[in-house]
């Protein structure tokens, strides 16, 4: 694999479009921030080598197996990579373009319509019979992103998607041309949530594209306006211009009047003793995202050669590995240590096995999994997965339980 893969960037890109249609001014304070402290490290890196492989797996020139140990710009693709996330994805994909008259556009760099010098790259573009696809990959193994997901009282449809299916129609006018249905589908194989499905779709009407044209045009000329709209939100997870951001810095200046919570004396204090732990874990929950924006470009900063004061680069802890893992296996045994004591032998998660089964065309036996919840944390409630009720609430629907069942019984059956 020895051309990089750089994916183009616009500032109104698709990969952006979520963060303007939230915050235009996202845009200018982004562009503030030094042009190599913008993409965030860790994930962005794997991403780049999971789609370049995706290209590479397309084209048919590498399959899954030499894929293992090659190295895109600084990620090198490990076997976890390919079973876990480019197999199945790959075998979705294979399954797609194995339809009878299926035509494919593959990285496609698409122009956005009325907005001068907004593009993005499609991931994939697959159009079978009066169908077109459009497929966006996410190899992210963090939060899920689904193609259609509540917002309040509405479904959303989510503006990468929209986006890329809006500057398709518009770039590729015959592959769009008498189409009935624009499906609109990401790929993830792995996330946080342990059970999720791996594709989520949705389809979108001609007409919602074209008002999905004009939203994106009027946040886009916001953003160039003297007063843009600041909003926060989890749009904020990948902006570069947190570290600048006033609406995640003014956090820092009510940390330093937060008050610490005074004890209860009274049953009455005790709300308040509450309340004021509440605001406080607010404080530092919005000043640990701040945390994580500046450590990153700080350490994005020394990787490329400039100076932060009083911080440095450091060694990171020695990992050793087996330079010849069979050869070290034959030679540990000869040497007189048993099997067991050189290998393990551990069970794959029911999320990898599905995944891989699932590339092979199987299906796990759900009676073969057991799920249960491993104790509970603290959230903030919108978060909440399944929230657990505390002891008090507990008393108090025991309690009107209880009073309504009592109600009841006093009442005599009807005869
Ligand atoms: S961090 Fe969030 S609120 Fe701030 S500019 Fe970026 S998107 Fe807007």
């Amino acid at each position: 694999m020895n051309a990089p893969f750089k994916p183009a960037h616009s500032p109104f890109g698709g990969s952006v479009a979520t963060r303007v249609l939230h915050c235009p001014a996202s845009v200018r304070l982004v562009e503030k921030v030094p042009k190599n402290l913008r993409r965030s490290s860790a994930y962005a890196e794997r991403g780049t080598a999971c789609h370049a492989a995706m290209v590479r797996l397309i084209d048919e020139t590498e399959d899954l197996e030499s894929l293992v140990g090659k190295t895109v710009d600084s990620y090198t693709i490990t076997h976890d990579d390919v079973e876990n996330a480019l197999r199945p994805v790959y075998a979705y994909v294979d399954a797609l373009l194995d339809e009878p008259g299926a035509e494919f556009y593959l990285e496609q760099r698409v122009a956005f319509p009325t907005i001068a010098g907004a593009f993005g790259t499609a991931d994939l573009l697959v159009r079978i019979g009066a169908t077109v696809h459009v497929i966006d990959f996410k190899f992210g193994a963090g939060v899920r992103v689904p193609a259609l997901y509540p917002d309040g009282d509405a479904d959303v449809i989510n503006a990468q998607l929209l986006f890329y299916a809006a500057a398709g129609r518009h770039s590729l006018p015959k592959f769009f041309a008498a189409v009935d249905e624009i499906k609109l589908t990401i790929v993830q194989p792995t996330s946080i949530e342990p059970d999720a499905e791996m594709e989520s779709s949705t389809v979108v009407t001609t007409g919602e594209l074209d008002a999905f044209v004009a939203a994106y045009r009027a946040a886009c000329e916001e953003a160039l306006a003297p007063a843009p709209r600041l909003e926060k939100g989890a749009h904020c997870r990948f902006c570069a211009a947190r570290p600048i951001c006033p609406a995640h810095t003014a956090p820092l200046l009510d940390l330093a009047q937060f008050a610490m919570p005074t004890p209860p004396r009274a049953a009455a204090d005790k709300v308040t003793y509450l309340q004021a732990l509440a605001a406080g874990l607010d404080l530092v929950d919005a000043v640990k995202d701040l945390r994580t924006a500046l450590h990153e470009q700080a350490k994005r900063a020394l990787e490329s050669g400039d100076t932060v004061p009083g911080y440095a680069l450091t060694a990171g802890r020695a990992e050793r590995h087996w330079r010849e893992e069979n050869a070290a296996i034959g030679a540990l045994i000869k040497l007189g240590l048993a099997r067991n004591d050189v290998m393990v032998e551990a069970m794959r998660s029911p999320k990898q096995i599905e995944l891989r089964a699932k590339a092979r065309g199987l299906k796990v036996p759900q009676e073969l999994i057991d799920s249960h919840r491993s104790g509970v944390s603290l959230v903030r409630c919108e978060k909440a997965r399944a929230p657990v009720p505390g002891r008090g609430e507990i008393v108090r629907s025991f309690s009107a339980a209880l009073e309504t069942f009592q109600k009841g019984s006093n009442h005599e059956p009807d005869s």
